[in-house]
């Protein structure tokens, strides 16, 4: 069973994965009843989530039901527990939305939802981060999760999302990190897939950011919190809702007054 699972996992693109999920969801939730796990994004428990990443799977991260990740429970948590997202009239811009989120937020009176991205299905608008199609200061709050790290100017996309949120606008800026790696590491000459995915932990990632990300967008404009949600609620809800014990939540917002 295992080893069908990451068979089927690490073979399967994940927009494939997506396409086929109200099948693979229905038949692993039956599978894997049971109460020792939660998600905090659907809320369904089970004995415990699918293993899912590419080269070596993470075990007991992947939501059958609703796809979610360790990334997308932390943001969710966040969501709910941190901001007025789900009551005030927000124009919302989600960059290279996911799938555990979308129906979600489309599903949301209060907000304007707009999506974003070079090329996944679900987004509306067709777009290089790079060089975004919006005005200047019209959004309140900016998601985009595990995007810069395939940006080849990753300064120049910050740029970009700022200069689109609104004076006091808020943004979530996931990034996979290194654990205790201090800084960024990124080489330009590093282009093969195998390769990149030897030293920037996937192949179609060009770089892999280190603690000082929270400096890097600091430099770019922002106003960052790095929040430690794991740890604020210790490690029995971390477990029960398998976050990353160690992951940090970047939010950048925009001054008030530039
Ligand atoms: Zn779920």
């Amino acid at each position: 069973m295992k080893k069908i699972v990451k068979f089927f996992l690490n073979l399967i693109p994940r927009p494939v994965l997506i396409a086929l999920s109200p099948v693979i969801s229905g038949v692993f939730s039956l599978l894997l009843a049971g109460n020792k796990v939660q998600c905090y994004v659907c809320e369904k428990s089970f004995r415990k989530f699918l293993p899912y990443g590419y080269g070596t799977p993470r075990e007991n991260v992947l939501c059958p039901n609703c796809l979610s990740l360790e990334r997308h429970r932390l943001i969710w948590y966040y969501i709910n527990n941190y901001t007025d997202f789900l009551q005030s009239n927000y124009k919302v811009l989600h960059i290279a939305p996911e799938q555990c989120f979308y129906k979600k937020f489309k599903a949301l009176k209060n907000i304007d939802y707009v999506t974003a991205d070079l090329e996944s299905p679900l987004a509306e608008v067709k777009m290089d981060i790079q060089s975004m199609p919006f005005d200047d200061n019209v959004f309140d709050v900016v998601l985009c999760n595990h995007v810069l790290e395939h940006i080849p100017d990753d300064k120049k996309a910050m740029h970009e999302i700022l200069r689109v949120m609104k004076p006091g606008a808020w943004a979530v800026l996931q990034v996979p990190m290194k654990s205790g790696a201090a800084t960024t590491f990124e080489d330009a000459s590093i282009t093969d897939p195998k390769e990149r995915a030897i030293h920037f932990g996937q192949y179609d990632h060009i770089r892999l950011y280190g603690a000082d990300y929270g400096d890097v967008l600091r430099k770019e404009g922002f106003i960052v919190e790095e929040l430690d949600i794991p740890k604020a609620i210790g490690p029995e809800l971390t477990e029960t809702y398998r976050l990353a014990p160690n992951e940090i939540l970047y939010i950048g917002k925009k001054p008030v007054h530039a």
